[in-house]
């Protein structure tokens, strides 16, 4: 049977190798996880697939080496939890990223993640799009994911009772990247959905696959695109989210930010295993939600000291004692180990970096993107790698290249070197630390 891989994408599936070998790409909601969904999911990966699960840098979670034939079975049981995988790859409005820093507007923003989420998902208005739209909420400024997405809301303040965002769009990544720009300023939440929908609808009907939103803007320029969303905004009806999405998955304490715990997962690769003690965990302390951060780790949110106690006495009977160890963020996408894209092996290569610098690492920010296409959202870590070219030497064996980037202000990283072997990156990187 031939397998069709482009039909399969909108499902959030995309084949890995020439072997059959696939990825499922499950959306969360604000990157939460109750812990049934967690136990249910724990199960399914150590059954179907490779037995570990990859957690992205969107707040998804990757299923990978799914046989055709097991993902029906995958599906069913992530069905009767409540989570799916329609939209997260293909032409559609992917998952709805939400930052994790836990601060204020932090239970704001995991509200306004999920409700665009549920409107959004399955949505046969906003499928079929130009290529992948990507919309993030973000709590504040810090990080500066807004800056790479198609559409990002960032959290500025509550007042007369509407919750107040800045609105950013036409960002991106990849060979091209692009800082967004911001469009509307304090913008209330109930505006939102329109603008988000005109935005898209602007896209839809303006750019060529497979481009994205930035092309548009770079191309005809901020004040010819911002007349196109007025003319749209005009045209279409306001629409306003439902109370049936209003539903917070997690307390809205201002305290979570000093309660969290944060439990790094190198890589984002947790094993099935490892997510199933988790859970276990946190249902024994009464805690009923996992968060996956935007640095691929792992966050539990007590909701007090009574309870945070509990948990922490809990991971540890389940071996999770290393939750005060200084953390690193470092960033890794798949890469070659199951993307077909990839150019390197970057995992090993992040497991180079770490035994070769060690302790150095704690407390800095690194990020490894197997190709152009930047996953790992390196231009926006201290450090960024990304393997940009294979090469074929001399024995005809293929090797990475790789682009090393330093960011130093607010806005992206800017490329320092390039086309650097394993050898002169490491060099590079000696230099930096
Ligand atoms: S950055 Fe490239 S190699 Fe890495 S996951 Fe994305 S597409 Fe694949």
């Amino acid at each position: 049977m031939t397998i069709d891989y482009k039909m399969l994408r909108i499902e959030g599936i995309y084949n890995q190798n020439a072997e059959g070998d696939l990825m499922m790409r499950v959306k969360l909601s604000s990157g939460l996880l109750s812990v049934a969904q967690a136990t249910v999911l724990a199960k399914l990966a150590r059954q179907y697939g490779s037995g570990t699960l990859h957690l992205t840098t969107r707040g998804s979670i990757e299923f990978h080496d799914l046989r055709l034939e097991e993902i029906p079975i995958v599906q069913r049981g992530m069905t009767a939890v409540g989570l799916f995988s329609r939209g997260a790859c293909g032409g559609a409005v992917r998952g709805i990223s939400c930052s994790t820093g836990f601060g204020k507007g932090f239970a704001h923003t995991q509200q306004l993640a999920r409700r665009l989420l549920l409107y959004f998902s399955g949505n046969p208005h906003f499928e079929g799009l130009p290529k992948k739209f990507k919309i993030a909420v973000e709590a504040g400024y810090a990080g500066s994911r807004h800056l790479i997405q198609d559409l990002a809301f960032v959290y500025v303040a509550q007042q007369g009772g509407q919750v107040l965002y800045d609105v950013w769009t036409a960002g991106g990544l990849g060979r091209a990247p692009q800082a967004a720009v911001l469009y509307r300023q304090r913008v209330p939440e109930s505006d939102l959905l329109q603008l988000a929908e005109a935005i898209i609808r602007v896209y839809a009907a303006n750019v060529k696959p497979p481009r994205r939103l930035k092309t548009l803007v770079g191309e005809r320029g901020e004040a010819e695109f911002r007349q196109l969303v007025d003319a749209e905004l005009e045209r279409s009806p306001a629409v306003h989210f439902s109370d049936a999405y209003d539903k917070a998955l997690i307390p809205l304490s201002g305290e979570a930010v000093s309660l969290k715990l944060t439990l790094p997962v190198f890589a984002g690769e947790l094993p099935a295993e490892r997510l199933a003690a988790l859970a276990a965990a946190a249902d024994s302390a009464g805690v009923s939600y996992l968060q996956v951060t935007a640095d691929q780790d792992l966050a539990l949110l007590p909701v007090d000291q009574s309870q945070r106690q509990k948990l922490l006495e809990a991971l540890q009977q389940v071996d999770f004692a290393d939750l005060d160890d200084p953390l690193a963020v470092l960033r890794v996408c798949p890469g070659n180990h199951e993307c077909s894209m990839g150019l390197t092996a970057t995992r090993d290569l992040a497991t180079l970096l770490r035994d070769r610098f060690g302790d150095e690492l704690g407390g800095r920010e690194l990020a490894i993107s197997g190709c152009p296409n930047s996953c790992a959202q390196p231009q926006l870590a201290e450090l960024g790698i990304i393997a940009s070219k294979s090469v074929k030497e001399e024995g005809g064996e293929r090797t990475p290249r790789y682009d090393l980037y330093h960011r130093r202000g607010e806005g992206l990283g800017e490329r320092i070197a390039e086309r650097l072997t394993e050898a002169e990156l490491f060099a590079a990187l000696d230099a930096e630390f």
